[in-house]
């Protein structure tokens, strides 16, 4: 940690900084330049952490040297994490794709758009059976049911199951028919649930909050990682500025810079970032293009009919031809599709 001091900072105020930092065990080495001195702390960093150090008199700034994450950080791990879907791995070289409906609503719309992504080359099924509404008027799901039908899709489609996990009391059921839990965005800070589904020997979908930052996001898969569970998958969906023109804003950038902060896998959910089904495509592309190593989009067979969502739904057709297009981009970006249909 590197302590700038302020310019007006008096030798009692600079020894009573020192003390403190060395008090915790840690050595400082005092830098004076012309105009200002400079405090560097060598040793254990994290036993600063709770030390109010910018209220200290003489002290203008406090800059951190380590990451405050440190099992996601890019440097705890040498090599990238992969978790296996259906033929492909997350955060290998093929772009893996997650398709399904918002919700499930029913057995039947379920296993019919299983089959279809997986015929359109989908590396795994999403649906909702909790779902995390804004209004509490809004359909909330079929919850024990709906998890039922998504075994169903399953063993009939063959491929792996994401679905959302919304309170602790759910865990146990939900991981006992999802192959990967889904951590939404209005939970992304629910330490509660971030800390019991460390425990639960599943990877996580951890989507990104509306008003965090990539730090907040990185900060949050490490408590998931801190209880042992490393397979953590991030993925940006969009957040909230002053624009009304879409959804939520997609941060493409946040891609490119979590895959230089993190070796954890990095998705990109076009559909709740647009909220607006024209624009589920380009922001694919946008994302494959941005170094995303998988994309999750919304699919309904009837998206006019859908419970939640509807807007930004691809229905099968539009999905078939974002699979076909999405082709080229991932080539152009270095990466496959993965679909089989190619190899
Ligand atoms: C969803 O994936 O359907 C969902 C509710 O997403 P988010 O948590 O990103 O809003
Ligand atoms: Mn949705």
């Amino acid at each position: 940690m590197i302590i700038v001091t302020r310019p007006s900072i008096t030798d009692d105020e600079l020894d009573r900084i020192r003390e403190r930092v060395e008090s915790l065990g840690l050595r400082t080495h005092v830098s004076r330049g012309e105009n200002r001195t400079i405090i560097g702390c060598i040793g254990d960093e994290g036993r600063l952490e709770n030390l109010p150090l910018l209220g200290m008199p003489g002290v203008e700034a406090v800059h951190p040297v380590m990451r405050p994450y440190k099992l996601a950080s890019r440097e705890f791990s040498a090599s990238r994490t992969r978790i296996p879907l259906a033929d492909v791995e997350l955060g290998g070289p093929a772009v893996a794709i997650i398709a399904g409906p918002c919700s499930v609503e029913g057995e039947e719309m379920v296993l019919r758009t299983a089959r279809a992504v997986r015929e359109a080359g989908a590396h795994a099924f999403r649906g909702g059976a909790f779902k995390p509404r804004t209004s509490p008027y809004s359909f909330q799901g079929m919850e024990s049911e709906g998890l039922e039908i998504l075994s169903r899709a399953r063993a009939e489609s063959g491929l792996p199951i994401v679905t959302e996990v919304m309170d602790t009391r759910q865990i146990e059921k939900v991981a006992g028919h999802a192959d990967i839990l889904q951590i939404g965005a209005r939970n992304m800070q629910n330490f509660a649930l971030l800390t019991e589904v460390g425990r639960v020997h599943r990877p996580v979908l951890l989507k990104r909050g509306m008003s965090a930052t990539v730090k907040d996001l990185l900060l949050a898969a490490e408590y998931v990682m801190k209880q042992g569970n490393m397979k953590v998958i991030l993925c940006e969906r969009g957040i909230r500025t002053f624009e009304t023109a879409t959804r939520n804003t997609f941060d493409v950038a946040a891609i490119p810079v979590l895959k230089k902060e993190t070796h954890l896998p990095v998705i990109a959910d076009p559909s709740h970032a647009g909220g607006i089904r024209d624009l589920v495509a380009p922001l694919s592309f946008a994302a494959v293009a941005a170094g995303a190593d998988g994309l999750m989009v919304e699919v309904h067979p009837n998206p006019e009919e859908a419970l939640s969502d509807g807007d930004q739904s691809l229905d099968f057709d539009q999905f078939r031809s974002l699979m076909k297009d999405l082709k080229r981009f991932a080539e152009a970006a270095g990466r496959t599709l993965g679909t089989g249909h190619e190899d």
